[in-house]
């Protein structure tokens, strides 16, 4: 069968390299010049591909169990097989998170591009596509660059909004749009928070281990733990990155963040320890109550935000002044004030509904011989290499297209 994949990001290529491998005469249309731009920037640069990890509640969409299927076709570890026979070793760090072991994502970029060669694999690069044309078993795939490609079968493999620099577009919605699909609200995910930037700007470039929790109204809606990083505008890393979908997605109630800077200490234990501080170091001044136990400048800060005169002596903090201390500690609460949007976020949350298509072939229940895969389709992960899973793996089912 004649095949086009369009977008060579991680779920079209390898859509493509498994239609290639079952015999399919394959074309993959991408837009930019090379393929994998965005691959290439993945996780700093290092491309977190897979997470050992990886299980339903590591995602989000209208149907998770929609993913159920391609995620038991290809799991982490099958996936991983799958790059190392094309010549990718790996290594795996803390949280099950995979690394290519050269610790540079030009290697996973490299292994898939010369599999797609060895397998046949007719790259059109540097040309958009526009239209999807025809009906089952005859499509005409038209490009900007005035292409009419004939196949029997189309993979939309374009990606989400995230990251436009990358690659990132509305062209998957659109194009599936043309043939009858609808989609749900789409929100930036794994992206940074803005909070009140007083706090923020002044820790700018500092990490702390953290435990954030998101409340909207009194109301906790969202947790996570982890590295946090304070930016110019606010927060971002990891666990802010794990609270950023619910921010996204939480409608406009005012939203704050709690920082709990001792995460791995209980209120009263923090309490003991200041309390230790004014016994063993009284002539210390206030500003530096928290050295030894925070980061110096987060220490200060937390300090400043309780409320105590930095200069005066630790031996002068009343009962009262070291029980705010070690509240801010455990409670630094910043108002939210949105995220940084598409432009900064890895992963677009919400897309085209997942109910049009056909969790076990991943073909669409409305234009047979049409399939979709990836972020274009409502599925997104959690940080931590969930996102690329869910994309070798929803593109290695519908690379079978329909098989
Ligand atoms: C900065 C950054 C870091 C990330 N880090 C990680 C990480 O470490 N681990 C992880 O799991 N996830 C990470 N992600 C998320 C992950 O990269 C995506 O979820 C994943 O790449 C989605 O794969 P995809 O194939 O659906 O889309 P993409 O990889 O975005 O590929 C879509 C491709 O389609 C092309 N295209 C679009 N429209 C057209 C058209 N009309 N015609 C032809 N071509 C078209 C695009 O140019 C692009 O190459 C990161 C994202 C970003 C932005």
């Amino acid at each position: 069968m004649r095949a086009i994949v369009i977008g060579a990001g991680a779920s079209g290529m390898t859509a493509a390299l498994t239609a290639a491998r079952l015999g399919h005469s394959v074309t993959l249309i991408e837009r930019q010049a090379r393929v994998g731009r965005k691959l290439m920037a993945t996780g700093n640069g290092r491309c977190n591909l897979t997470n050992t990890g990886a299980s339903p509640e590591h995602y989000h969409g209208a149907d998770v169990c929609f993913m159920r299927t391609a995620m038991e076709k290809l799991p982490p570890e099958e996936a991983l097989e799958f790059f190392r026979q094309i010549g990718l070793l790996t290594v795996t760090e803390s949280g099950g998170r995979v690394y290519p072991l050269s610790n540079s994502a030009n290697s996973v970029v490299d292994v898939l591009r010369y599999a797609l060669e060895a397998a046949g694999v007719e790259l059109h690069s540097g040309d958009r596509a526009v239209e999807i044309r025809g009906s089952a078993g005859d499509f005409r795939v038209v490009t900007e660059g005035g292409a009419r490609l004939g196949a029997e079968a189309v993979v939309v493999a374009c990606g989400g909004l995230a990251g436009e620099k990358l690659g990132g577009g509305r062209d998957g919605y659109e194009l599936l749009k043309s043939l009858g699909h609808s989609r749900t609200a789409l929100r930036p995910a794994l992206v940074q928070i803005a909070t009140a930037p007083e706090y923020p700007r002044a820790l700018k470039g500092i990490k702390a281990d953290c435990a954030l929790t998101l409340r909207s109204g009194g109301s906790v809606i969202a947790r996570s733990a982890g590295e946090l990083l304070f930016t110019e505008t606010g927060v971002s890393g990891p666990a802010a990155f794990d609270l950023s979908r619910a921010v996204s997605t939480a409608g406009d109630a005012p939203l704050e963040m709690q920082i709990d800077l001792l995460r791995g200490y209980s209120l009263s234990q923090v309490l003991l320890h200041v309390s230790a501080r004014r016994e063993s170091a009284p002539q210390l001044p206030c500003a530096e109550l928290f050295t030894g136990a925070l980061h110096n400048r987060l220490g200060r800060m937390v300090v400043k935000y309780a409320g105590l005169d930095a200069a005066k002596p630790v031996s002068a903090l009343t009962e009262a002044e070291l029980s705010r201390a070690a509240a801010a500690a455990k409670c630094l609460v910043l108002p939210v004030r949105g995220t940084e949007g598409f432009a900064g976020a890895q992963v677009t949350a919400g897309g085209i509904r997942t109910c049009e298509f056909d969790p076990q072939t991943l073909e669409s229940r409305l234009v047979p011989g049409v399939f979709a895969c990836g972020e274009v389709l409502d599925i997104d992960g959690d940080c931590g290499g969930y996102n690329l899973q869910w994309a070798w793996a929803s593109g290695a089912l519908a690379g079978r297209l329909g098989a």
